[in-house]
């Protein structure tokens, strides 16, 4: 049997990374860009006020403070580029400098009198110097410059800098077709009358569930009665739907059903690891089809589906998306937990942040591996290594969120 970190490296080891694929802005969030991209304009595109006030050119600051300054004009936000003469001009945030714009003074900054005949005139209340309260071209963006590097996956905030930068199509990775089969002839899916022994498939809309936040596309949806033939189907059926990933749950273990094994046979399958020293999901399988697809045989109990999703399953889609393998969070024990030597325990944990900003883990009650109830209660998965025994509290650990994070968090250099 080989260890949780061996099964982790066999998995990465037979992922490739996705083909490219030009993609519509909107349609690209989530995905994960597959080259640099580049500005092709600068952000601001122009000088642009930054505030609503009054330009003034730099004969107007040469004046002593209190001198009358004539005002003569509006520079809006859309309006053509004035330029200045002898009268400064008012201007609104987000116009256009005029040209001999020195400063823009806002509007709080100076008082304004208006004569009898409608001329307009204004003083400063404070002296103005030159460059202020401009937004330069390029300030924000230059043109030519890189705004995100390959691998970046992309988020709301980075569809705004796109659509201020008038980019519409963006080169990604495309994302994983992946095919969820939930074998077991007891399984009966929603909105079917429940009989006497059945149960409901709760795995298989889990796994939808998680693998679309994870980035994947789910290509095929089966459930598969407790036969190798109908399994074998179904695999080939996933196959013809394009899939990339297959999981499949149940039927892996060592029940009389437990035919995924000698099924892969049938299609040939390189199995490239059943059973892991790794509790729940002990006996999960991966296996490389003919095709190049990757499949996970994933155990029936829904802790062990859960784990080998979150943790094989999603190490193979960052693989495919082009992303580093993930960076665990480490959490302080709070109380002691003890174990068998020999196996990596994956525990549902509730992570919260204490007042001095420490990161603290529980481990929770009722981690047997049919439990679901503590998951919808869990925000993390513990990771408690496989040579340990007794685990003290205080102990620091590495924990994973219960769904992946969108945004890579780098580590931060440890403080002195
Ligand atoms: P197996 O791995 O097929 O031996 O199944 C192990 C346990 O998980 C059994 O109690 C199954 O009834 C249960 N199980 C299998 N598939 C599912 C599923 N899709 N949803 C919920 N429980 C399941
Ligand atoms: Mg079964």
């Amino acid at each position: 049997m080989i260890s949780f970190e061996q099964a982790l490296m066999a998995v990465r080891q037979r992922a490739t990374p996705q083909p490219d694929v030009m993609l519509a802005a909107d349609a690209a969030l989530g995905h994960v860009l597959a080259e640099d991209l580049i500005a092709t304009d600068s952000l601001p595109g122009f000088d642009n006020a930054a505030m609503d006030g009054f330009a003034l050119s730099a004969a107007h600051l040469a004046l002593p403070l209190g001198a009358p300054i004539a005002l003569h004009g509006v520079q809006a936000a859309g309006d053509a580029r004035l330029t200045l003469g002898a009268a400064a001009c008012r201007i609104m945030t987000g116009a256009m400098v005029p040209d001999g714009t020195a400063t823009v003074v806002p509007v709080e900054e100076a008082t304004v009198h208006i004569a009898a005949d409608g001329t307009q005139t204004f003083v400063l209340n404070t002296p103005a110097n030159a460059g202020m309260h401009i937004r330069r071209a390029g300030e924000d963006v230059c043109a030519g410059s890189c705004i995100f590097s390959a691998g970046t996956r992309l988020l709301p905030q980075h569809r705004m800098l796109l659509a201020a930068l008038g980019i519409t199509q963006v080169n990604v990775r495309a994302s994983v077709a992946v095919a969820v089969l939930c074998t077991g002839s007891e399984l009966v899916e929603a909105g079917a009358p429940l009989v006497d022994g059945f149960i409901r498939n709760s795995n298989g809309p889990y796994l939808c569930a998680a693998l679309s936040m994870m980035g994947a596309a789910i290509a095929l949806y089966r459930s598969v009665p407790d036969s190798a033939k109908a399994y074998v189907d179904a695999v080939r059926e996933a196959e013809r739907a394009g899939s990339r990933i297959i999981l499949s749950t149940g039927a892996v273990s060592m029940g009389v059903h437990d035919f995924v094994p000698e099924a892969l046979r049938a299609l040939g399958a390189e199995v490239v690891f059943h059973k892991l020293q790794m509790r729940p999901g002990k006996p999960t399988l991966f296996a490389v089809l003919p095709s190049g697809a990757l499949l996970f045989g994933l155990p029936g109990n829904p802790m062990s589906c859960a784990v080998g999703a979150r943790f094989f399953v999603q190490a193979v889609l960052r693989q495919m998306q082009g992303l580093p393998p993930e960076l665990p969070l480490r959490a302080v024990l709070q109380a002691p937990v003890r174990k068998k030597p020999g196996w990596t325990l994956i525990q549902k944990a509730a992570l919260a942040v204490s007042d001095d900003a420490q990161l603290q883990l529980r481990v929770l009650v009722g981690q047997e591996s049919f439990r679901i109830q503590p998951f919808a209660l869990a925000n993390a998965w513990a990771v408690l290594p496989e040579s340990d025994t007794t685990l003290e509290a205080g102990r620091v650990l590495d924990c994973y969120p219960l769904q992946p994070a969108q945004s890579e968090w780098p580590c931060a250099p440890a403080s002195a």
